[in-house]
């Protein structure tokens, strides 16, 4: 028999999306968060042209996709690392500074990855209660001891797409430890950025790193694109984990294009803004309760979970996956990923039937 390291046994398959319709029903998936709107169609080209070349490896330094990043953020190119979505980062990261015996910190509603990456490395995962589905900075303080070497934020925060104040975050920073990383997931971040203020400064002091990501404000979810802001002593270290050549030569040449195509971005994220700011108010007239969200998702919860479960059976019966939040401790909780406006529109009146019949018997 041959037997897996025993930290990699014991844990669980990855929790992917189940996205099975009912035989007859159209698939509207509203589980992973990805874009309802198709990436920039300067990206698509550049994709295109791209493959012409691919019987090279990709630039393994991302010169061009680096150069463009640094351009419109107004940031140094030379501290940007680019991932295969920034998944791959995150894994690295915790690579390279979390062990068996140093501890990784997030707080209750943390990206699920986070975790998943830890146990990986056999790294012991601690979280620190969320007040009002919100990161507490008092509560991760309260949390952390002396073997934790990472906390991990995602700000906005998936699957509650709440979000902290800049100063929030620097406050986290200063009374943190010197010797603790902190890294700061902004996966959400362009769908926040009236009220966000850009924290790429933060990156200076040395123990800070900021990841960004195409997979969702871009609409580049299937390029498997992510990148970062390092200080340059932990760029170095990552470098060395990340695979040399993580991103094909189409995904960078389509990144790039994305990048420089701003308008487009402003685009998808003031659509997907609107959109769901209607399906909230909408959903929120039926008696739902949904945190203020500032992401491309909502997270809905319901009285309890059965009824949660409820909810989710009549939209699946309908073709419309959420995603269940069991695994997160919300099983009374379904989570809303952004879509088209009219299956928006059905999925609200899905759930309107169903709360008449709910409440009617
Ligand atoms: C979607 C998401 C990511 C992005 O992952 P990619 O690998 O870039 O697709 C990272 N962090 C959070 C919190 C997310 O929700």
């Amino acid at each position: 028999m041959i037997c897996p390291n025993s930290h990699i046994a014991a844990m669980a398959p990855y929790a992917l999306a189940d996205l099975e319709p009912p035989q007859g029903k159209r698939l509207i998936s509203l589980a992973q968060n990805e874009s309802a709107i198709s990436p920039s169609p300067l990206a698509i080209k550049a994709g295109e042209q791209a493959l012409a070349g691919a019987q090279l490896y990709p630039d393994p330094e991302w010169c061009e996709l680096r150069a463009s990043i640094a351009q419109v953020h107004n940031i140094s190119a030379q501290n940007i690392l680019c991932g295969a979505g920034s998944m791959e980062i995150i894994a690295s990261l915790v690579q390279c500074y979390a062990s068996p015996d140093t501890h990784v910190l997030s707080s209750q509603y943390g990206y699920a990855f986070f975790c998943s990456a830890s146990l990986v490395v056999g790294a012991p995962y601690d979280q620190a209660p969320e007040d009002d589905m919100t990161v507490s900075v008092d509560a991760l303080l309260g949390t952390v001891h002396s073997s934790t070497s990472v906390v991990f934020i995602a700000n906005p925060g998936n699957p509650t797409g709440t979000r902290i104040n800049r100063a929030d975050i620097v406050r986290l920073r200063e009374e943190l430890d010197d010797q603790i990383l902190l890294v700061v997931d902004e996966a959400y971040g362009e769908f926040a950025e009236a009220p966000n203020e850009p924290i790429f400064d933060l990156v200076e002091r040395g123990n800070v790193v900021v990841l960004r990501t195409f997979s969702k404000a871009y609409g580049l979810a299937g390029a498997r694109v992510g990148w970062g802001l390092f200080p340059p002593g932990i760029a170095r270290e990552v470098r060395k984990v990340l695979n040399p050549n993580n991103i094909s030569c189409a995904s960078q040449a389509m990144a790039v294009a994305a990048m420089m195509d701003q308008a487009h971005m402003h685009h998808i994220c003031a659509e997907t803004t609107s959109r769901r700011n209607q399906f909230t108010a909408d959903l929120r007239q039926f008696g739902l309760t949904i945190p203020e969200s500032h992401t491309n998702f909502v997270l809905i919860r319901f009285e309890d979970a059965v009824t949660a479960q409820r909810a989710d059976h009549a939209l699946r019966a309908e073709g419309v996956f959420m995603r269940g939040m069991a695994g997160y401790g919300l099983p009374q909780c379904l989570r809303a990923t952004i879509g088209e406006e009219k299956d928006m529109n059905f999925t609200r009146d899905v759930l309107k039937k169903w709360f008449n019949v709910e409440n009617s018997k």
